[in-house]
């Protein structure tokens, strides 16, 4: 995964977005979708795109601080998800926040 397409998905996951349970068309891969706008975290494919949107959001909290919250969420559904494929699914997005989490925090 290339580091641009990373840091999109994070930017996605940041301001809200979720995690498709439809897999990439194109390489089966994870996609988040926010607003509308499905981003394979994979490939970098957005098939569903539409539109970008940019706006520029108070940045109150620390961008830590959200990827644990968001982390925390993930984590929940991890433990309530019984498809063996969400799981997996799920557990790939805990990696790349667990990742993400420890490179900011050095
Ligand atoms: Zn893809």
């Amino acid at each position: 995964m290339s580091d641009e397409i990373r840091k999109r998905a994070i930017e996605m996951l940041l301001s809200g977005a979720t995690l498709l349970s439809e897999p990439c068309p194109y390489c089966k891969g994870v996609r988040v979708m926010k607003d509308g706008d499905a981003l394979c975290v994979s490939c970098g494919k957005s098939p569903d795109k539409e539109l970008e949107k940019k706006k520029d959001e108070p940045q109150n909290e620390s961008p830590v601080k959200k990827l644990e919250e968001k982390l925390q969420i993930m984590t929940d559904e991890l433990s309530e998800e019984n498809d063996v494929e969400k799981q997996q699914n799920i557990l790939k997005t805990i990696n790349l926040l667990v990742d993400t989490i420890s490179k900011m925090k050095k």
